[in-house]
């Protein structure tokens, strides 16, 4: 099994998968891919103050929320976050 970001050969037992509402969802990524990606978007919930992160590996938000990337140009575009349910406020995450 190959890591679908960097090309790694990984065993089958430390293999990560996508989470659910990724663009990577249910592929196939080593540890350090997985761990280590940008988050797209930060969520805070409104029931506590953990800041949630969605990534092109990881939703934190167990599909609560999901992000779809528009592309503007070829070089340029934004990300959109669904939520849904609405009473969570969405930072931006840089
Ligand atoms: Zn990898």
């Amino acid at each position: 099994m190959k890591c679908y970001i960097c090309d790694k050969t990984i065993r089958k037992p430390q293999a990560y998968f996508g989470d659910e509402e990724t663009p990577l969802e249910g592929k196939p990524v080593c540890e350090d891919c997985y761990c280590e990606d940008e988050p797209f978007v930060t969520v805070l919930h409104g029931r506590d103050d953990i800041r949630y992160i969605i990534s092109e590996t990881r939703n934190e938000t167990d599909g609560d929320f999901r992000v779809r990337w528009h592309s503007t140009d070829p070089w340029r575009g934004y990300y959109e976050v669904k939520a849904k349910n609405t009473p969570w406020r969405i930072h931006p995450s840089f």
